[in-house]
């Protein structure tokens, strides 16, 4: 036997190894709470050169249009002041140095709050929003002006809770360490029938029902601060607008998809975003469902396509790039019909265009 741990030489790998070794099995949500807080913590994880390619990095298009939707909703609400831009996870900066690039020529500039855990990323952040305001959670942001807030690929990254139907009962799913010294998925031993839905409880076994306490709690937080503030939401992410069980966990690493277990804090570990979980927590704090709809459709609806012959126009030399960025952001076989938008706003503020 190897000693634990020895499948990644990581310092996260090692001292997962040692508390495993030391109290037993953790949940996998801590686990994957960890292993991110690690991996984002340390680098850059965006672009050809890192492990994944977001949207607003194919195209200043996705965050201009985005610009636009939000300029245009607080337009119709009737230019409230003071209005804050809040965006969660906001990466390297570029979705919201483009989407308000076009937000003030349609005359809305407001107050930047980012929201981001990354030093790292916090860091080039800085260079893209000088203007910006940092934040560790929505605490810090102004508890009074109307909130424009945005979330690209943010709750994917959040730790789900797994809850895996053993032949006694619901079980937690947890991660444990095999005889060769790796990191494998075990069942838990505590019973937790009670935190699985009643509609789901009689699930034939090794059923695995997967939730997100974590995007519940910030999509209600946003929710709560809708009602109150007024404004507008948008979460953008790769997901499903019905319930499913069974895991979603992946790990993405150099474009691959990779072993979650192998390497923790060295891939981005993610998950599928339950939006029908997420309007419901929305809802419950008073505010308005715009609905959800897939990426490619909305993008489409705000007029990608105008936006994509104006930048053609401009710079014919580069058609075919932006006419392949186009199709990467929009195409049912790329982004298009996996990513969702869902939109959120205060009760009494106008629909959101394209929903
Ligand atoms: N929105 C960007 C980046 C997506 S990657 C884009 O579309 O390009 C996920 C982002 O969420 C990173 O900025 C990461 O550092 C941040 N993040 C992940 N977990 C977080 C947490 N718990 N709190 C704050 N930021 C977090």
């Amino acid at each position: 036997m190897k000693a634990p741990g020895t499948n990644g030489e990581g310092a996260l790998a090692t001292a997962f190894a040692r508390l495993i070794g030391n109290f037993g099995p953790i949940s996998v949500m801590r686990y994957m709470g960890e292993a991110n807080a690690h991996y984002y913590a340390s680098r850059d994880p965006l672009g050809a050169a890192g492990d994944f390619v977001t949207a607003p990095e194919i195209s200043q298009m996705f965050g201009e249009l985005i610009g636009l939707w939000l300029a245009d909703i607080w337009q119709r609400a009737g230019r409230p002041e003071p209005v804050h831009y809040v965006e969660l996870g906001p990466g390297r900066g570029t979705l919201a140095r483009d989407a308000l690039r076009a937000a003030a020529k349609a005359g809305l500039v407001p107050q930047v709050h980012l929201i981001e855990a990354s030093p790292a990323l916090r860091t080039l952040q800085r260079e893209a929003m000088p203007q910006a305001r940092w934040h560790d959670d929505l605490t810090g942001v102004p508890g009074d002006g109307a909130i424009l807030l945005v979330a690209n690929e943010f709750l994917d990254a959040l730790p789900v809770r797994q809850l895996v139907r053993a032949e006694a009962g619901w079980r937690e799913r947890m991660v444990g360490i095999d005889g060769e010294g790796r990191f494998r998925p075990v069942i838990g031993d505590c019973p937790m029938d009670a935190a699985v839905p009643e509609s789901l409880r009689g699930a034939g076994t090794d059923t695995i029902v997967e939730t997100c306490p974590a995007a519940a709690a910030i999509v209600s937080e946003v929710a709560t601060r809708l009602a109150a503030q007024g404004g507008a939401a948008l979460f953008i992410d790769y997901g499903h607008t019905e319930f499913r069980t069974g895991s979603t966990l992946q790990a993405i690493r150099a474009h691959r998809k990779a072993d979650p277990f192998t390497d923790p804090g060295k891939a981005d570990l993610t998950t599928l975003v339950d939006f029908a979980g997420m309007a419901e927590a929305a809802r419950k704090q008073g505010a308005c469902w715009l609905g959800t709809v897939e990426q490619g459709a909305w993008l489409q609806a705000l007029g990608l396509n105008a936006r994509a012959e104006a930048l053609t126009r401009a710079a014919p030399t580069q058609a075919a790039a932006i006419e392949a960025a186009r199709n990467r952001l929009a195409a049912p076989d790329q982004m298009g019909t996996l990513f969702k938008v869902m939109g959120l706003a205060a009760p009494g503020w106008p629909a959101g265009a394209g929903f």
